[in-house]
């Protein structure tokens, strides 16, 4: 679970602002401690006291996949199957953990929740972009442990990392996602996630 991020667009670590009575990250927590063996927190620098909702927490680095990396040398050598998901997303259901794990376990390299995008893509400078087999990617993103692992050497960086272990050749299904799992990016997403709390 990487919760290290400062958030930046959102004005402040937004993984603990509270929401329905507990912190954002509890609410994604609590779904992977549902679906998962164990957890790994990844926590800012300045917040690395360990929290009793996982199993370690480690302090985090100075991006997403760095980030990553911190957890996965606290996840034990043996785990055959790695989680990856993002403390911005409380309302990811244990049931979409569920899918991207079975689907690594039935033989993909990694797996990852898609939705279907709604909007016209267009580039800033102009031109739209074809909307026809595009998905929008979020988490929890599922992958064998040694894909994953191999995918970081050389600390490369990513906004996900199925990116990473695609690049690394490995292989990567879409999932059917949920389009209740909002990311919280900005205030704004938070009245949304509100709205849709259990
Ligand atoms: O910044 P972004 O929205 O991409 O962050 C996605 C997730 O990655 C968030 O849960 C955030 O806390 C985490 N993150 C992190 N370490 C960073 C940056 C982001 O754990 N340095």
């Amino acid at each position: 679970m990487v919760a290290a991020g400062s958030g930046t667009r959102f004005g402040g670590p937004k993984q603990y602002t509270e929401l329905g009575g507990r912190r954002l990250v509890d609410w994604a927590l609590d779904a992977a401690r549902r679906a998962c063996d164990g957890v790994v927190l990844v926590a800012p620098p300045d917040r690395p006291d360990h929290d009793p909702a996982a199993d370690h927490t480690v302090p985090g680095g100075a991006t997403r996949s760095a980030s990553v990396r911190c957890g996965l040398e606290a996840v034990p050598a043996d785990a055959p199957v790695v989680v990856v998901h993002d403390a911005a997303r409380p309302l990811a259901p244990p049931e979409l953990f569920d899918a991207v794990i079975e689907a690594v376990e039935a033989g993909a390299d990694g797996a990852v929740p898609g939705v279907l995008v709604a909007d016209t893509l267009r580039r800033v400078e102009g031109g739209v972009l074809d909307r026809d087999g595009v998905v929008a990617v979020q988490t929890p993103q599922a992958f064998r442990a040694d894909a994953l692992r191999r995918a970081h050497e050389g600390d490369p960086d990513a906004t996900d990392d199925a990116t990473l272990v695609e690049a690394a050749g490995g292989r990567v299904v879409v999932v059917e996602g949920d389009r209740r799992n909002l990311k919280v990016t900005d205030p704004t997403d938070l009245e949304l996630v509100r709205a849709l709390l259990p």
